[in-house]
């Protein structure tokens, strides 16, 4: 991906953010509670800015979602994108993406998040809010979600690693596969989107060897109307949809 470059103060707005779960360890097997209702739980591990999560919620609000990224200038991106719907929800012109412009007439990237500190005028999450974000790296999941807490995952456009000895790095390899079991209901899907077949060919053969069911395979998302009815898109899926390249998914469940 094309990095953000590290933002000064990130750290400071993410600290003092309301969509984001702060020591998130705490939480394990009580994750209901911070949104107060019995609704499902979805998660996407490396959101990026956080688009995908936050539509999904918008149009699912009979679940909840949690987002995962482990690099904090992208998550201030996304906190930034929250705020935006914060004050489009707050001004009654939400709609299920931040695309296009608002009543606010702002967009994500031009939304000045105010400095640690300043909270006036600042808009803040609202009640029955259905998305929340973790910063942290996927590999501690385990730590944060306890037995069957999760009932679906998302990945999206995960970073390919292409290099052999980098594999145990990707997000579909079999060490993550057994992590995402620890709490993924059992049953529970996996999702995932790409247009790297050889990460796709490669994450295919690590479920199937890991014995997760493959429910649905695809290696062109946007041609296949059954499969793409109710497809949110992604960022990353638009960038290179837009390319031409087409976009493989795969949906598994957990053993
Ligand atoms: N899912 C988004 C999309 O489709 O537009 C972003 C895709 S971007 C290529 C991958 C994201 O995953 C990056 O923001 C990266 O920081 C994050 N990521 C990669 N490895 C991760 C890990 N181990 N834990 C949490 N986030 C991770």
């Amino acid at each position: 991906m094309s990095r953000l470059r590290n933002i000064p103060g990130s750290r400071e707005i993410i600290a003092m953010s309301d969509f984001v779960v702060h020591d998130p360890e705490k939480q394990k097997g009580r994750w209901k509670e911070i949104f107060g209702s019995d609704a499902p739980i979805e998660i996407e591990i490396g959101m990026g800015k956080g688009r995908f999560l936050m539509d999904m919620a918008a149009r699912h609000p009979e679940k909840n979602f949690i987002g995962i990224e482990m690099q904090s200038s992208v998550m201030f991106r996304a906190i930034q994108k929250a705020e935006v719907r914060a004050m489009r929800i707050q001004a009654g012109s939400a709609g299920p993406s931040d695309s296009g412009s608002g009543q606010t007439g702002k967009n994500a990237d031009d939304f000045q998040v105010l400095p640690a500190g300043v909270t006036e005028g600042r808009p803040s999450i609202w009640e029955g809010c259905n998305f929340r974000f973790i910063l942290t790296d996927a590999r501690l999941l385990g730590d944060i979600f306890g037995s069957g807490e999760v009932n679906a995952i998302y990945l999206n456009f995960s970073d390919p690693w292409p290099k052999e000895r980098h594999g145990n790095r990707r997000l579909t390899s079999a060490n993550f596969l057994r992590l995402y079991q620890q709490f993924l209901k059992p049953g529970g899907t996996l999702t995932f989107k790409t247009d790297n077949q050889d990460l796709f060919d490669f994450s295919l053969e690590e479920s199937e060897r890991e014995g997760w069911r493959l429910e649905a395979v695809t290696r062109d998302l946007h041609a296949d109307a059954k499969l793409c009815a109710g497809n949110v898109m992604t960022e990353y899926e638009e960038k290179f949809s837009a390319k031409g390249n087409p976009i493989c998914m795969m949906k598994a469940l957990a053993p």
